[in-house]
């Protein structure tokens, strides 16, 4: 099927049917994605929003931890209800599950997951899915949830509003890392252009996104780079967050997205970490790679997962001991490697 002058692949053609079948008109549904969301997470929230909206459904967003103020500018008013994420979830017939298929990385919300609502999955990770099964338009191929909320619309042949446009468009910029990663597909530019071709204004979403920093990101920056270890002889580099540096600079853990770019952009590095404690005895883990260097599979050894170039996970323990067994891990991974 082709729609815009894009192909839609038969098999996301018929998910994306399954994901419309369950989305009727009078069903109530909420929406959630992953803790800490990002700008796919959240955009292709408040796109399906939007489409929904179009076709006399209500939604509600409903987020295990509070929408970065980056992504506020593309909230409607009144649609996220994610400080009653449990209630909104216990009272839906259908919950939306976007840009994750594991139940684990929804945190708390995990518990209001049920098999009386209907389940519906969209994500691009690789995963084995441990949701409770329903509709699933999944697509690891794909580089941004958003494309496949693009997908869904189109093969459904669902008008698509500016604002959903303008939604997608963030999270396909936010997850292509601004159309630089190994993610940037020919396909995602011309969904990206698409997009442009509904009115998306890229230069406005650019400033929302990147250039609207509250100071305190800027020096939460300075304080985590000067953290930074290389170790050439291997290609490996990491910074550590310092403890409560985020709470001196009024920030919180969105600030912290693209630092580990720092590390990864040295010449020769090919794996890249951050580390940052998000409990006590609690570290979670950002892995990023260059070249064949998979991080999914690094991350998975430790309970995460992600893409091949773009991972995490969250280990018990204290920063040291994180750091030893991981740091080992990587070391070893990289001499293998070789
Ligand atoms: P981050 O390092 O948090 O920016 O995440 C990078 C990628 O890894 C994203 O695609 C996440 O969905 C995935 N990821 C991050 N943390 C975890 C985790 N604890 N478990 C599984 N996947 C994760
Ligand atoms: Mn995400
Ligand atoms: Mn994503």
């Amino acid at each position: 099927m082709t729609t815009n002058g894009i192909s839609i692949p038969a098999e996301r053609v018929r998910a994306a049917r399954a994901v419309g079948d369950a989305l009727r008109p009078g069903s109530r549904v909420a929406l959630t994605t992953h803790v800490n969301a990002d700008g796919d997470g959240v955009g292709s929230e408040v796109a399906l929003w939007h489409l929904l909206a179009a076709r006399g459904i209500k939604a509600a967003i409903a987020n295990p931890t509070p929408i970065p103020d980056r992504f506020g500018f593309l909230l409607p008013d009144g649609a996220d209800r994610s400080d009653r994420a449990g209630k909104e979830i216990a009272a839906a017939d259908v919950v939306v599950v976007l840009d994750i298929s594991d139940i684990g990385r929804l945190g708390d919300l995990g518990r209001a997951m049920k098999n009386s609502h209907v389940t519906v999955c969209i994500d691009h990770h690789v995963s084995k899915g441990t949701l409770p099964d329903g509709p699933r338009l999944v697509a690891p191929e794909a580089a941004a949830t958003a494309e496949l909320v693009f997908d869904c619309a189109s093969a459904l042949g669902w008008e698509l509003p500016p604002a959903a446009a303008r939604a997608l468009y963030v999270g396909i910029l936010t997850d292509t890392g601004a159309f630089r990663f190994a993610n940037t597909t020919p396909r995602v530019l011309r969904v990206a252009g698409a997009l442009l071709e509904r009115g998306v204004d890229p230069e406005e979403i650019y400033e929302a996104v990147y250039a609207s920093a509250p100071e305190g990101r800027v020096r939460l920056m300075t304080e985590v780079l000067r953290t930074l270890v290389v170790e050439p002889e291997v290609g490996l580099a990491w910074v550590t967050v310092p403890p409560d540096a985020l709470a001196r600079h009024g920030a919180t853990p969105d600030d912290l997205d693209g630092i580990v770019e720092y590390p990864r952009s040295i010449a020769g590095v090919r794996l890249a970490l951050l580390f940052r404690q998000i409990a006590n005895g609690r570290i979670k883990v950002s892995f990023r790679s260059l070249g064949a260097v998979d991080v999914a599979e690094l991350a998975h050894r430790f309970g995460g997962g992600g893409h091949k170039k773009a991972a995490g996970a969250s280990l018990e323990g204290s920063m040291a001991e994180v750091q030893e067994q991981v740091l080992a891990a990587a070391r070893a991974y990289l001499g293998g490697e070789r």
